[in-house]
Parts: C-alpha cells; sequence; structure tokens
C-alpha cells in the first residue's frame, strides 16, 4: 500500500513548492502544545507557528472544545441577511482591542482577502464621496500583503510576483523610515499626497520581506505627514496581530492609529481559516446612502464562519489570561537575550543584523546571494528538522516566532539549533 507521502506526492500540489526539486515534506499526523509529530512518532518544535498563525500552542483543548461546542449548534449561514451570536460577541469583544477607534468590523476568510478588502474600502470610499483627482496607493517596499492579484499589486515585486507583473495594478513604492532617508521621505510624501487615497503598511515589522524592523518613533513622523494629506491608512496586522510584537497589536507602539485594519492568522489562535477587516466610523458611513451603488459588493461565502468565530474568541479569552501574557513576555526577554548575545559574539562574522521585536527574532545569514533559490536553504531546514526543530528561512533571513506556550527549555533548543546553522552556514 503507498504511504501518506506517495499519494500526497500523486495527489497534492503545495504552496510556494518546485515539486521537481522539493524536499520530502513531513507527514505530520499529530500535534500537541508547540510539538508537531509525524507519522513515525518525530516530535519537531513548531519554531515559526505554522505560517506564524498558533499562539497557544496545537490542538488546543479549550479551544476544540469551543469549536465542537458551536458546531453541534450552528456550524455555518449565509451572513448576507443573517446573523448569529458568535459573529456579535467577537465583534463586541474584538473592536474595543483595536488599535484606534475602529467602529465596524467586516469578515472575510484570510490575510490576502483581509488585505483585498481594506484596499476596496479604501478606493470606494472615496468614489462615494465622489472624490475622483485621488487615484494613487501608497506601500511600502519590502512589503509582502498576500498573494491575491490586489494584495500582489501592493507587494514588492519579487520571484513571487514575476509571472504576473503586467497585470497588477500599479503603487507608489516608498522606503521603511530610517534616520538617514526620513527627510525625504517626508518630501516625497508631500509630493504624492494630494492624490493618494490609501497607504499601506505592516506596523514595524515587515514578515515576508525578511521581517525587517523600523523604529515606531519615525514611523508615527510618516503617519502624521500621510495624515494631513487626508489619506486613508491601513494597518495590515495580520502577521504582527495579537501578541506577537509584544503589545496586543503592532500599532499599540504607534500615536497614529490606523482608519482600517487587515487581521489573520493569530485571529482563532491558529485553528481556522478566518480573517476581519475593520474600520473606524468615517469610512463606513461613506457607504450609508439611499444610492445602492454605494454599497461595498464584496463578500466570501464563508464571511464569518460561526466555528472560526468560536475559535477566535476561545483564542481572545486564552490571550487575556496572565500567565499568556507572562509567557510572551518572557519569550520577549529570551529574543533579546539572543539577539545581545549574537551582537556580543565578534566571532560570529556570518550573523548580519541580529534583531528582535517581542516574540519574533531574527538575523541574516552573511552566505551566498538568494538563499531562497537555493538549496543551502533545504540543507538548513532538513539539518534544523534533524534536531527536532521546524524553521523556514526567508532567503538569507533566518528568524522565529514560537507559540506563546513554549517553554524557556524548549526555546533555548531552538536558539542551540539555530547557533548550528550560524556555524554551519554562516561563512
Ligand atoms: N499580510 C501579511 C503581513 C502577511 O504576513 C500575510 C501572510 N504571510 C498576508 C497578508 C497574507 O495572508 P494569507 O497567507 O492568509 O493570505
Amino acid at each position: 500500500m503507498d504511504s501518506l507521502l506517495q499519494k500526497d506526492e500523486n495527489l497534492l500540489w503545495h504552496p510556494y513548492t518546485q515539486h521537481k526539486k522539493a524536499l520530502p515534506c513531513l507527514a505530520i499526523t499529530k500535534a500537541e502544545g508547540v510539538y508537531l509529530i509525524d507519522e513515525n512518532g518525530n516530535k519537531y518544535i513548531d519554531a515559526i507557528s505554522s505560517w506564524w498563525t498558533n499562539l497557544h500552542g496545537h490542538a488546543h483543548a479549550y479551544i476544540a472544545e469551543k469549536i465542537y461546542e458551536q458546531a453541534l449548534r450552528l456550524e455555518h449561514v449565509i451572513f448576507a441577511g443573517c446573523t448569529h451570536p458568535p459573529a456579535v460577541q467577537l465583534a463586541e469583544k474584538l473592536l474595543p482591542l483595536l488599535p484606534g477607534n475602529m467602529g465596524k468590523l467586516f469578515y472575510s476568510d484570510n490575510g490576502s482577502t483581509a488585505v483585498e478588502v481594506g484596499i476596496k474600502m479604501a478606493i470606494q470610499y472615496w468614489r462615494n464621496k465622489n472624490e475622483n483627482k485621488r487615484n494613487k496607493i501608497l506601500a511600502f517596499r519590502h512589503s509582502y500583503h498576500g498573494d491575491t492579484f490586489g494584495a500582489m499589486s501592493i507587494s514588492e515585486r519579487s520571484v513571487f510576483t514575476l509571472a504576473f507583473d503586467n497585470y497588477l495594478f500599479d503603487v507608489v513604492f516608498i522606503d521603511t523610515p530610517c534616520q538617514k532617508n526620513i527627510h525625504t521621505l517626508i518630501a516625497e510624501i508631500k509630493k504624492q499626497g494630494p492624490e493618494t487615497l490609501c497607504f499601506i503598511y505592516e506596523p514595524l515589522v515587515q514578515g515576508a520581506g525578511g521581517m525587517r524592523m523600523y523604529d515606531a518613533m519615525l514611523m508615527d513622523e510618516v503617519l502624521s505627514e500621510i495624515k494631513n494629506h487626508g489619506i486613508i491608512c491601513i494597518a495590515d496586522e495580520v502577521m504582527t496581530g495579537f501578541g506577537r510584537t509584544g503589545k496586543l497589536f503592532a500599532s499599540h507602539y504607534l500615536q497614529k492609529a490606523p482608519d482600517i485594519i487587515c487581521i489573520s492568522k493569530g485571529l482563532t489562535g491558529g485553528a481556522l481559516p478566518m480573517a476581519a477587516t475593520a474600520c473606524n466610523n468615517k469610512i463606513y458611513e461613506a457607504f450609508l446612502s439611499d444610492d445602492k451603488e454605494k454599497t461595498f459588493f464584496h463578500g466570501h461565502s464563508y464571511t464569518a464562519n460561526p466555528l472560526g468565530c468560536a475559535a477566535a474568541l476561545a483564542s481572545l479569552d486564552l490571550l487575556e489570561k496572565e500567565a499568556c501574557k507572562k509567557n510572551i513576555e518572557l519569550i520577549s526577554l529570551q529574543n533579546r537575550q539572543f539577539v545581545n548575545e549574537l551582537l556580543a559574539n565578534k566571532n560570529l562574522t556570518g550573523v548580519k543584523n541580529p534583531r528582535s521585536s517581542g516574540t519574533i527574532m531574527a538575523f541574516e545569514l552573511q552566505s551566498g546571494d538568494n538563499i531562497y533559490l537555493s538549496n543551502i536553504r533545504d540543507e538548513m531546514i532538513s539539518r534544523s528538522l534533524n534536531e527536532g526543530v521546524l524553521i523556514r528561512p526567508l532567503g538569507n533571513t533566518i528568524y522565529i516566532m514560537p507559540p506563546y506556550c513554549i517553554t524557556k527549555e524548549e526555546l533555548g533548543k531552538v536558539y542551540l539549533v539555530l547557533k548550528k546553522i550560524i556555524d554551519r552556514f554562516g561563512s
């Protein structure tokens, strides 16, 4: 009989995978807390929280029970013309926790769609107000906002978008702020301002673009100038949300709040696919009209899925617990200590720019130009798997973003494996 892996190879097409060359998959049959367990019983620490989704550990009994209870009551219902308790309860709980003054929550089902919704809200906002002179969108260089066409358009052009570049709409890309460029950046915003309809940004940490971190005070200067021009600010907190950077949302480090915020990934604690886009009442009110053309014509079959909402409510319960907040602080502290250790070790010439933001820690390996497309990356992943840790470098960038339930010892083991990778692959 064919093994799980053989059947997989016959039947399935995996994301971001060159199947002619790919390493064999891990056949994961179980998971428990921070561990993924394969069909042979091998355990791996999920140091990247399964694509940054998992907050409280895998197969969490509390979240599982809440999903089960909800499934016995109401598993799904069309959300146009119907509502249900978990959707309302989640909005009631979430809206006050979000940065800014969010008045309305619009559900969808993944990070890319949360972003599409945000961009479409911003574009239609101006149309509904009959203001036609704004036709530009501003985004950051090195940004990543998802893989659907709108989300690709507002993301840095790269090997991920290469095949589609001719079909993407134009966006004005600006640099993330630093001491050196802040004046030219402000001048650029002044120039583009009158024609710009919205600005989208990943607050403080650009995820898939390489865990690039930038300064909160300088970002407030950028946002302040953006707001001077009445531009709609869209915070993409799909990755940074729900405690990743230490605070509940990365925007909480900033004085200037967004008008629209996109969330997903950690929303359900990593248990079910779900996303939401929240906006303030200024945005929402531009859609209220006797003219039906001003309706927001957007929706998905699984909008506000009750099981997803139940999982999100359960995850928020766990996130509010003192023990969870403490764990986030402890991981953040350990990350800072590890970064300091790397910075202090003058023999580690293979490591560049170690840094952390809360529970996210990253550094670059000085070796080779583009590890993303090279075999070195596969070798790094294999070696760390052999040591019982799952990582997934972004090009030359090695990073971790563990579930909050990871213990001090488990995190210590992850650092040890990273040190071995530095010894082996850092030049
Ligand atoms: N925005 C950001 C900041 C992300 O990191 C991601 C996913 N890595 C997305 C959007 C897209 O989310 P999804 O993969 O769920 O479509």
